[in-house]
C-alpha cells in the first residue's frame, strides 16, 4: 500500500470510587432503577455546589504515575458548555488547560506510544429508547460519574497496535484497581483519530474521529475499514473531510454523524465553584509519593520477571501477566514447593522443574476446571500449600499423570488434601517392580502374536503392550517402569 495511517487514541475510563464526582451519591454502574442514585448536584439544580471526589482525584494520580506522566503542580477544572438531555446542567465539567496530568507512554510489542495528556471529568446520564415509544426516557444514575480520559499523541501505526494499546491500558486500570474497564458495559469506551498520508510524507492528512468505540474488535474493524476508505477516496482524487463518523457493528461499516462545521464550540471556561488543585505541593490534600508507593507491578515487569526469574516461556508469563491473582497464586505455590525442597534437602536445581510443572498445571488443567466451572482463581478452594504438595507428588512419581487428573478435580471439588485423596481414591502410582513384573508377564503371556511382532522388528507393537499393561494396572502403574520391564523381558 502507498499510504501509511497515523492513529491516535481518546479513552474514557469510568473510575471504580464509592461516590460520585462531585456529589455524595452512590457510584453504582450496575443500578437497574432508573434515576436511584441522584440528587440536587448531579441533576444540575441550579443553585446547587459541587465539591471534587479526592479519590477519584488520587485514581486518576496513580494511573498517571503507573504511565510515567508528570503530575501538574496546578491543575483546575472547566465548564465544557453544550446542551444535551442526558446533561441536565447544560454543561460538563472536565478539564481544559490545566489537565492533571501530561506525558508519559505505554510500551506496546516494544514500541513506546506516547500518551498527550489524562484529565478528569464527569459522565453524562444516558437516554434510554423504549421499543416502539415515539419518546425519550433519561435516567441519570451515570451522570457525575468520574471519567478518566487519556489522549495519545498521533502515533499508532495500525489498526492493531492501537487494539493493543487499549488492551494494556485496560489491563493497567485493572491491576491499578481503578475501574473494572469492562468494555461491554460502557466502562471503558475508545474513540479513534485516523488519518493517512503517503508513506514517507512528513505532513499529516486530514482526520477523521470515530466515537463510541465499545469493544477491541470494533477499535480494530473500524480502523481497518477507515484506512481503506480514505485510500478509496483519496485515490479517486478526492479529499478527505474532517468529521466524526460512528461505526455500524452489524455492517462493519463507519458512517458519517457530524462534518467540523456542525462541531460544536464548547466555550470552555474555569468552573467557577470548584476551587484551583494543588496536586504537588508538600502539605497539600494529595501526597503523590505516596500514592506512587501504592502502585503495584505492573504487567509488563510482571512479564519480564516471571520470564527470567521462573524461566516460564514468554507465552506462559504472558497469561500470568494478564492475570494478577492467578500470577499471585502461582508465586505463592513456588514459594511453598522452595520450602518444601529446603526443608527436605532436595538439590535446589530441582525447583526449576517443579516450577516449570506447576505453570503447566496452573495453566492447563486448573484453568480448564476453573473455565469449566465459570470461576476465578480468587474463588478456587484449593490452597497454595496443597497445590505445592501435589505437584510434589507428581514429581515423586507417586501419582501418574492420569491420576493427577483425578487428584485436582477431587481438590477442586473438595478443597482437600492431596494425601488425603490420595489414599481415598486410591491413587497411588505403582512402582513396585513385583506387582508391575506380575502385570508385565501376564500381558507377555497373553498376547503372542503382538511378542512375535515386536521381536521380528515391529516396534509399533510395543506400544500395544504398553497399553494393555497400563489398562491390566487400571492406569497405576508407573509408566516409565512398565515401559522399562518390558523391553527387558522382550530382548
Ligand atoms: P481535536 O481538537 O479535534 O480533538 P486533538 O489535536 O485534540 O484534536 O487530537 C485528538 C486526537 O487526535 C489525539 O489522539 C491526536 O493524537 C489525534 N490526532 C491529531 N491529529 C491527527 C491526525 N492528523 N491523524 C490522526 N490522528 C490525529
Ligand atoms: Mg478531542
Ligand atoms: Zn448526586
Amino acid at each position: 500500500m502507498k499510504y501509511e495511517p497515523v492513529i491516535g487514541m481518546e479513552v474514557h475510563i469510568e473510575l471504580k470510587t464509592k461516590s460520585k464526582m462531585f456529589c455524595s451519591c452512590a457510584n453504582n454502574p450496575d443500578e437497574i432503577q432508573p434515576n436511584k442514585n441522584i440528587c440536587p448536584v448531579c441533576i444540575g439544580y441550579p443553585g446547587t455546589l459541587p465539591v471534587a471526589n479526592k479519590e477519584a482525584i488520587e485514581d486518576t494520580i496513580k494511573t498517571a504515575l503507573a504511565l510515567g506522566c508528570r503530575i501538574a503542580e496546578h491543575s483546575k477544572f472547566d465548564r465544557k458548555n453544550y446542551f444535551y438531555p442526558d446533561l441536565p446542567k447544560g454543561y460538563q465539567i472536565s478539564q481544559y488547560d490545566q489537565p492533571i496530568s501530561e506525558g508519559g507512554f505505554l510500551e506496546i510489542n516494544g514500541r513506546k506510544i506516547n500518551i498527550t495528556r489524562i484529565h478528569l471529568e464527569e459522565d453524562t446520564g444516558k437516554l434510554v429508547h423504549p421499543n416502539g415509544a415515539n419518546y425519550s426516557l433519561v435516567d441519570l444514575n451515570r451522570a457525575g460519574t468520574p471519567l478518566m480520559e487519556l489522549v495519545t499523541e498521533p502515533e499508532i501505526k495500525s489498526s492493531q497496535e492501537a487494539k493493543e494499546f487499549c488492551r494494556q491500558l485496560q489491563l493497567i486500570v485493572k491491576y491499578l484497581g481503578v475501574s473494572d474497564a469492562d468494555m461491554e458495559k460502557g466502562h471503558m469506551r475508545c474513540e479513534a483519530n485516523i488519518s493517512i498520508k503517503l508513506v514517507g510524507q512528513k505532513e499529516f492528512g486530514t482526520k477523521v474521529e470515530i466515537k463510541n468505540l465499545n469493544s477491541f474488535r470494533a477499535v480494530e474493524r473500524s480502523i481497518e475499514y477507515e484506512i481503506k476508505r480514505q485510500a478509496e477516496v483519496l485515490d479517486d482524487g478526492g479529499k478527505i473531510v474532517q468529521e466524526t463518523r460512528g461505526w455500524n457493528a452489524d455492517e462493519q461499516k463507519t458512517y458519517s454523524q457530524r462534518k467540523k462545521e456542525e462541531a460544536h464550540d464548547y466555550r470552555y471556561f474555569p468552573e467557577p465553584d470548584l476551587p484551583p488543585l494543588n496536586l504537588t505541593k508538600k502539605a497539600g490534600l494529595f501526597d503523590v509519593e505516596k500514592i506512587r508507593e501504592s502502585i503495584p507491578e505492573l504487567p509488563l515487569f510482571k512479564k519480564n520477571r516471571f520470564i527470567n526469574q521462573y524461566k516460564l516461556t514468554e507465552e506462559n508469563a504472558r497469561i500470568f501477566s494478564e492475570d494478577k491473582e492467578l500470577a499471585n497464586f502461582f508465586e505463592e505455590i513456588v514459594s511453598e514447593l522452595r520450602e518444601w525442597i529446603k526443608a527436605k534437602g532436595i538439590d535446589g536445581n530441582r525447583l526449576d522443574k517443579l516450577t516449570k510443572l506447576t505453570a503447566n498445571y496452573i495453566l492447563t488443567e486448573l484453568q480448564r476446571l476453573l473455565y469449566k466451572n465459570g470461576n476465578s482463581v480468587v474463588d478456587c478452594s484449593i490452597t497454595a500449600e496443597n497445590f505445592a504438595e501435589f505437584i510434589s507428588l507428581i514429581n515423586e512419581g507417586k501419582i501418574s499423570s492420569s491420576g493427577a487428573q483425578v487428584m485436582l478435580s477431587e481438590m477442586y471439588k473438595t478443597g482437600g488434601d492431596p494425601s488425603n485423596i490420595l489414599d481415598e481414591k486410591e491413587l497411588t502410582q505403582v512402582s513396585d517392580e513385583s506387582e508391575i513384573e506380575r502385570i508385565v508377564d501376564e500381558i507377555i503371556k497373553n498376547n503372542q502374536k503382538s511378542v512375535d511382532d515386536y521381536k521380528s522388528g515391529k516396534k509399533v507393537a510395543l506400544k500395544f503392550l504398553m497399553g494393555q499393561a497400563m489398562k491390566e494396572s487400571k492406569g497405576k502403574a508407573n509408566p516409565q517402569v512398565v515401559g522399562e520391564m518390558l523391553k527387558r523381558k522382550l530382548g
